[in-house]
C-alpha cells in the first residue's frame, strides 16, 4: 500500500486529506505544520507528499527546497496543494523543486490520478526508505539544515548577479576582463590568473590577459603560463603561440612576493571555454599554496558564469568583426574604410600627422575570370588580399572596396614614405604565381596613391585624387605606383 504524507496547519482541511486519501486506499500520516512534516519524512518514509504552502515555522516552499536538497529524500514526490492560485506561487512552487502545484479547489478524481501518476513515475524503493527511517533527524539538525540551505540560496544567488551585472561591459574587451578578475580575486585565492579570448579579427593577435594577485611575476614565468595554454588545453592545435599576445590588467601594487619560476607553484588550474563545440579560450589560476578549486563551493556556479559572459563577449566581437569584414577576402569592408577614413580625417586635423590612401586595382582581372573562371578570380582576390595582409604594418589597415579595388590606409605615413611598400607589394604581386586547381598565371597590379596634405579639405576628395592616380596609373600602361598631389602626378615608377 503506498504511504503518503499529508501536511497542513488547518486541522479540517488535514482531516478532510486524510480521508479522501484513505478511500483512494493510500496508508495516511500526517503533520501540522512543516518542521513536523521533515522530521516525519524521515520517520515514516511515504511514497508522496502532499503539502500545504502558507503554514508556521517552515513554510511549504522551504520544506520543498530542503527535501529536494538533501539526497536521502530527493527522490520523494512533493504535491504542493493552496488556495493562492496567483501565477508567481506556480513560478516559486517550481523553483522550489515541487513535482506538482495544484490548487485546494481541484476535485478529488484529479488529485487520486495525479498522486497515482507521480508515484507511477517515480517509485521510491524500499532500499530508499530503509535508509530514511534509521535516519531520523533531530529538531536542531532540521534547523541548522534549514539555515544552510537558505544561507546557501542567497549566496549563490549574490554571486550569480556579481556576474550578471558585468554584462554591461560585453562591448568594452579591457574593461570586462579588468571587472571580471576584480570580481573572482574577491572571492577565489590566487597569485595568478590568466584568461584568453580568441579574437575573431584575423588581422589581431590573441591576448593572454593576466591577473597578478599579490604578486610579482617575471617574464619567464608569463612566457610558462603561455604556454601552460598550449600543451594543457584540448583542442589548442587551432592556434600557435605565436599569435599570443599577453596583457597584465592588474598589478598589485603592494607585491607580497615576487614569482621567478614556475615551478613555485603548486597548483595550476586551467579550464578551457567553449561555446558551439569550438574552443574559444580559457581561464586558469595559479597558486603558491596547495589548492583544489572544483571543490570550492560556488565553483560550478563560478565556471558556468564565466563560460556565459566570455561566451556572450565572444558573440557580440564576432558579430561587430563580421559587420566590418568582407567574407570572400576577410578584409575590412568598404563601409569600414569609410569610417575610418573619416575618423583618420578628423584625428589628423586635430593633432597633425601624415596619413596616406592608396588603391589599388588588379590589371586585366575581366580576362583573368574569362580565361580561368569565376573560381580561380575569386582565390586570386583571396591571395592577393592575404600577401597585403601579411606586407603592411599592423597598423595599415587594408579594406575591399569594391569588386577587385583594395585600398589602404597607411597612419603615420608621408606620401613618399608610402611608396616604398606599395612599390614593394606591385612587385611581389608581379613576381607570384597564382596557382589553383591546376592553373596557374602571373599578374600584375595598379596602385594609385595620395596623402593628406594641408590642401586637401575632405575625405571625399582624398579618395578623388587617389582614384585620379589610379586611373593614370592604368593609362600609363598598369603595373605601377602613381601619385597625384595638387602638383599633378609624380613618381610614376618604370615597370620592372
Ligand atoms: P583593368 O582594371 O586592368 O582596367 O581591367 P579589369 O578587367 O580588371 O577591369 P574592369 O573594372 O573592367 O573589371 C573588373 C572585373 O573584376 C569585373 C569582374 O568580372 C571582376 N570582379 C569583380 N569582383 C569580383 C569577385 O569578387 N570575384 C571575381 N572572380 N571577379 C570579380
Ligand atoms: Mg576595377
Ligand atoms: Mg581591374
Amino acid at each position: 500500500m503506498a504511504k503518503v504524507l499529508l501536511i497542513d496547519d488547518s486541522m479540517t482541511q488535514l482531516e478532510m486529506l486524510k480521508m479522501q486519501f484513505e478511500k483512494f486506499g493510500f496508508e495516511t500520516e500526517t503533520a501540522k505544520d512543516g518542521s513536523e512534516g521533515y522530521r516525519k519524512v524521515f520517520e515514516t518514509a511515504p511514497d508522496l507528499i502532499l503539502s500545504d504552502i502558507v503554514m508556521p515555522n517552515l513554510n511549504g516552499y522551504q520544506l520543498c527546497r530542503l527535501l529536494k536538497n538533501n539526497p536521502r529524500t530527493k527522490e520523494i514526490p512533493i504535491i504542493l496543494l493552496t488556495v493562492l492560485d496567483k501565477k508567481i506561487d506556480k513560478f516559486w512552487g517550481g523553483k522550489s523543486g515541487a513535482d506538482k502545484f495544484i490548487s485546494k479547489t481541484i476535485n478529488y478524481d484529479e488529485l487520486e490520478e495525479i498522486a497515482n501518476k507521480l508515484i507511477a513515475q517515480s517509485p521510491v524503493s524500499d532500499e530508499y526508505k530503509k535508509v530514511l527511517s534509521e535516519n531520523s533527524v533531530s529538531e536542531e539538525a532540521i534547523q541548522n539544515e534549514i539555515n544552510m540551505v537558505l544561507d546557501e540560496l542567497l549566496m549563490n544567488s549574490t554571486f550569480l548577479n556579481e556576474f550578471r551585472d558585468l554584462g554591461e561591459f560585453l562591448s568594452d574587451e579591457t574593461t570586462l576582463i579588468e571587472k571580471t578578475f576584480k570580481l573572482l580575486s574577491s572571492f577565489v585565492d590566487y597569485n595568478v590568473a590568466g584568461l584568453f579570448l580568441e579574437n575573431p579579427d584575423k588581422n589581431e593577435k590573441n591576448i593572454l590577459y593576466l591577473d597578478l594577485n599579490k604578486s610579482s611575476v617575471s617574464n619567464f614565468v608569463i612566457e610558462k603560463i603561455k604556454r601552460d595554454f598550449f600543451v594543457q588545453m584540448p583542442g589548442l592545435p587551432k592556434f600557435t603561440i605565436k599569435d599570443f599576445g599577453h596583457s597584465i590588467i592588474r598589478e598589485t601594487v603592494e607585491n607580497d612576493k615576487t614569482i621567478l619560476d614556475a615551478s613555485e607553484f603548486k597548483t595550476v588550474h586551467i579550464v578551457p571555454l567553449i561555446s558551439n563545440n569550438n574552443l574559444i579560450g580559457g581561464f586558469c589560476f595559479y597558486n603558491l599554496e596547495e589548492c583544489n578549486y572544483p571543490e570550492f563551493k560556488f565553483y560550478k556556479t563560478m565556471v558556468n558564469e564565466l563560460q556565459l559572459l566570455l561566451k556572450m563577449h565572444f558573440l557580440y566581437s564576432e558579430t561587430e568583426y563580421l559587420s566590418v569584414t568582407d567574407g570572400l577576402t576577410g578584409l575590412y569592408n568598404r563601409r569600414h574604410f569609410e569610417t575610418n577614413l573619416e575618423r583618420e580625417f578628423i584625428r589628423t586635423k586635430r593633432y597633425p600627422a601624415d596619413f596616406s590612401l592608396a588603391m589599388i586595382d588588379i590589371d586585366h582581372f575581366k580576362a583573368v575570370n574569362d580565361n580561368y573562371g569565376h573560381q580561380f578570380g575569386d582565390y586570386v582576390l583571396k591571395e592577393i588580399s592575404d600577401i597585403m595582409s601579411a606586407s603592411f604594418r599592423k597598423t595599415d589597415m587594408i579594406y575591399r572596396y569594391g569588386g577587385e579595388e583594395i585600398t589602404v590606409i597607411l597612419t603615420e605615413t608621408s606620401l613618399e614614405n608610402a611608396l616604398i611598400p606599395l612599390e614593394r607589394l606591385r612587385i611581389k604581386i608581379a613576381n607570384h604565381l597564382f596557382s589553383y586547381n591546376g592553373q596557374s598565371t602571373h599578374i600584375t597590379i595598379s596602385i594609385g596613391v595620395s596623402s593628406n596634405f594641408v590642401d586637401v579639405k575632405t575625405q571625399e576628395e582624398l579618395v578623388e585624387f587617389t582614384d585620379k592616380a589610379l586611373y593614370k596609373s592604368k593609362q600609363e600602361g598598369r603595373n605601377r605606383v602613381v601619385t597625384y598631389t595638387h602638383e599633378g602626378f609624380g613618381n610614376i615608377l618604370q615597370q620592372q
